[in-house]
């Protein structure tokens, strides 16, 4: 049976939420909060799961007069949509978390940074904020303690790049999005210059869940390197759509797919396992256990877990295409490489769509132009942008299992 953790409370209402990861955090040091975080081994939801604990242990240590707290809200990624599900179910569930984090890390303010176009998680979480001003859940000496924090909400203008860290500081600071060289990290020098912690809605959530219990319940499920549930959004040819909650381990992709009723269609396609940054799998590769270990053994990872199930009857070069003309549209345009690579990217596909078939040494020019933008890109949008074409190309085309 399949263990709930982070939907534990989706039937609550805000009345009857008892704050109990914040409340319990309270009664503890901010170091002894981090300790826990970091003794979970939680891997940040974001995408590149970094560990949440030493992100927090450093920021902690860290010595400033201000220091800040982001909760990235700013769901880009195709095929995602966890963050959205959790904003406006349980939302209070969200700004425990930010909390919880400002206390582990002494910081005074918050800011939640939602993606433009989730009108109704940007409704529910003002409410949210508004009544915990109120009840003291927010503000001056939070529940008696000596701990204040303030929160604000900033709302996304519909930049795919903004959803990268340092691109979405620069958007809250009223600068144009785009991203900053790294280092410095933004928990040495953020918003405003600020030491600031970015962390993800789903890692926020979890780490309420994880301060709320008296045992190290997140390490008694998953597996030793992939510890915990995972939200997992999963969309495309499959009969029922939705967030599920996956614990680490206990299934194979193709146990997600049964779970979301079946393929539509005769037979998979491929699966793309957490939004378009990620490398696809095919049909041979179903059986692969949902863990962080084992989609990297085979050469993909989890992502942001926006899982998109494509069956075999569509043409793989509109696919393709698709998701090329995604990453031209969406580069911000400062990285030369990564702006001219994909727009050349995208004029092959085209033409690969037009004659139905791409040469091989068309495949190696995209390998090269891939290699060029790792290499020569400053964020993750354009060290990830080639990930998903390449691999369909290598696991699909070259193998010529595609529609013609
Ligand atoms: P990254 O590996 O550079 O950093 C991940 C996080 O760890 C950042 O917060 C970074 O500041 C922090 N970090 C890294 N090294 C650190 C250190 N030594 N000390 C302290 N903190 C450190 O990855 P990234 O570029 O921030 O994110 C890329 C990921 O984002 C991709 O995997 C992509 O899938 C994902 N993504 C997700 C969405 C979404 O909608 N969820 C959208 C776009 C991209």
């Amino acid at each position: 049976m399949e263990k709930i953790f982070l939907k534990s409370d989706i039937n609550l209402k805000y009345e009857n939420y008892p704050f109990e990861g914040l409340k319990k955090s309270l009664k503890i040091l901010p170091d002894d909060v981090v300790k826990k975080i970091k003794k979970s081994t939680l891997k940040g939801r974001g995408g590149a799961g970094f560990p949440t604990g030493l992100k927090w242990e450093f920021s902690n240590k860290i010595d400033s007069d201000i220091k800040i707290v982001i909760c990235n809200g700013d769901e880009g990624e195709p095929g995602t949509f966890k963050d959205r599900y959790l904003m406006e179910n349980m939302p209070f569930k969200v700004i425990e978390g930010i909390l919880i984090c400002g206390y582990a890390t002494k910081s005074r303010y918050g800011y939640i940074y939602i993606r433009g176009e989730y009108d109704l998680a940007i409704k529910k979480i003002k409410r949210t904020i508004e009544k915990m001003y109120k009840n003291n859940l927010i503000g001056n000496n939070i529940l008696g303690s000596n701990f204040s924090f303030d929160l604000k909400v900033i709302r996304g203008a519909g930049a795919y790049v903004c959803g990268d860290e340092t691109s979405l500081i620069n958007s809250i600071e009223g600068k144009r999005g785009i991203s900053r060289i790294k280092p410095p990290l933004p928990i040495n020098k953020g918003l405003y210059d600020k030491p600031t912690v970015v962390n993800n809605v789903e890692t926020l959530c979890t780490c309420a869940e994880i301060m709320k219990y008296e045992n190290d319940i997140f390490l008694e499920m998953g597996t030793s390197n992939s510890r915990g549930t995972k939200l997992v959004s999963v969309s495309g040819d499959i009969y029922e759509s939705g967030v599920y909650e996956v614990e680490f381990g206990k299934n194979t992709i193709n146990d997600i797919i049964k779970m979301c009723g079946g393929i539509i269609g005769k037979e998979i396609g491929m699966i793309i396992p957490g939004g378009i940054a990620t490398e696809c799998l095919i049909k041979e590769e179903l059986n692969t256990l949902y863990t962080y270990e084992d989609l990297e053994k085979i050469g993909s990872s989890i992502g942001s877990g926006g899982m998109i199930i494509i069956n075999n009857e569509k043409n793989i070069f509109e696919i393709l295409k698709n998701v090329s003309d995604f990453f031209k549209n969406e580069t911000c345009g400062t990285c030369f490489p990564c702006r001219e690579g994909n727009k050349n990217i995208n004029i092959i596909l085209e033409n690969s769509i037009k004659n139905n078939t791409i040469s091989k040494e068309k495949i190696e020019i995209i390998s090269e132009i891939k290699q060029a933008i790792g290499l020569a890109s400053r964020c993750g949008f354009g060290q990830s942008s080639v990930n998903l074409i390449l691999s369909i190309l290598n696991k699909k085309v070259k193998n010529h299992e595609y529609q013609h």
